[in-house]
């Protein structure tokens, strides 16, 4: 762990009872997270990857807020919004969509992380903490005289469990991962078409704040042009997966031809490989190898990944 880069996260209050916990640089591991809170309730969206940092989270939020959390809902399956959830208090109901819980309960990372980063992180006392409520679809919260709701966008974009809370009153969107606010977004454990197709029904709610799964939290015109950038990412990845089958190469290959152009600066951006071999999983029906993947990615990469977290 490093204090140095740890203590800059920070919350913010984006409305009036609505904060985000923002952790640069957003890379690898280091997620946003937040909270809702009205009356005597408060929502919490989303924990960190270790429990130091969602300690870290929890404290600030109660020193801001005065509360404990009432409620929690974690917005995909992912460590890095969901391993520091055994930090909550024990009284808090933690939400989920289904899938997710499933995702969670047989993620084999929390257990210990493979070497895919450098260096290799450490969750510290974190146990697997799995939604005690789930969603299919839809579900309303009702936070003081305050209306969340959590959403699903109908089918796999970052992930197959993917959750978007809404709060209309306020026209905040925390959508998780399903935007990477200038970085490189990932979509290798749900769907290349259905990132790309999600991005018109995130515009659909005409939020006026949009919290996104790692990266600064947007407002104005900047949402739309973060998911104007995702529209052409995706685009990109799809020519280049669309090419790469036609000249019968594999995904680490097909990512190395890749000239990532606008997004070659990007944080993470080996990701293509591991969006791509989504990409040919789904043309050709096999099921994700997410330890081949990886190890494509690492070798894309040149060496393990780097994180911070
Ligand atoms: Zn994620």
């Amino acid at each position: 762990m490093n204090a140095s880069v740890e203590n800059q996260a920070g919350l913010v209050e984006v409305r009036p009872g609505i904060h985000v916990w923002v952790q640069p640089d957003g890379s690898w591991w280091l997620n946003n997270a937040g909270a809702v809170t009205a009356g005597t309730t408060q929502l919490v969206v989303d924990t960190c990857a270790t429990a130091t940092r969602a300690r870290h989270f929890l404290d600030a939020l109660g020193a801001a807020t005065g509360q404990t959390p009432k409620l929690a809902v974690n917005t995909h399956q992912h460590g890095d919004h969901t391993y520091g959830n055994s930090v909550l208090p024990a009284t808090t109901v933690l939400i989920g969509q289904e899938q997710m819980r499933e995702g969670l309960r047989t993620d084999p990372l929390i257990d210990g992380c493979p070497p895919f980063w450098s260096p290799v992180p450490d969750w510290g006392d974190v146990e697997r903490r799995l939604p005690d409520i789930t969603v299919t679809d839809a579900l309303t919260v009702h936070v003081g005289d305050r209306r969340v709701e959590l959403r699903h966008p109908g089918g796999p974009a970052h992930t197959t469990g993917d959750l978007v809370a809404w709060v209309p009153d306020a026209r905040v969107l925390f959508t998780g991962d399903l935007v990477f606010a200038g970085l490189t977004p990932l979509v290798f454990m749900g769907s290349v078409t259905g990132a790309l197709a999600v991005l018109d029904w995130l515009a659909a709610f005409e939020p006026e704040v949009l919290v996104p799964g790692h990266g600064p939290v947007l407002t104005g015109d900047d949402i739309t042009r973060v998911l104007d950038e995702h529209r052409r990412y995706y685009h990109l990845v799809l020519r280049a997966g669309a090419d790469g089958v036609e000249r019968g190469l594999s995904p680490l290959d097909a990512a190395r031809g890749v000239d990532l152009g606008e997004f070659a600066d990007w944080a993470d951006r080996e990701r293509i490989v591991l969006n791509l071999h989504r990409y040919y999983v789904d043309h050709d029906g096999s099921d994700m190898d997410l330890i081949a993947a990886f190890m494509d990615a690492v070798a894309y990469n040149g060496g393990p990944l780097p994180t911070r977290v």
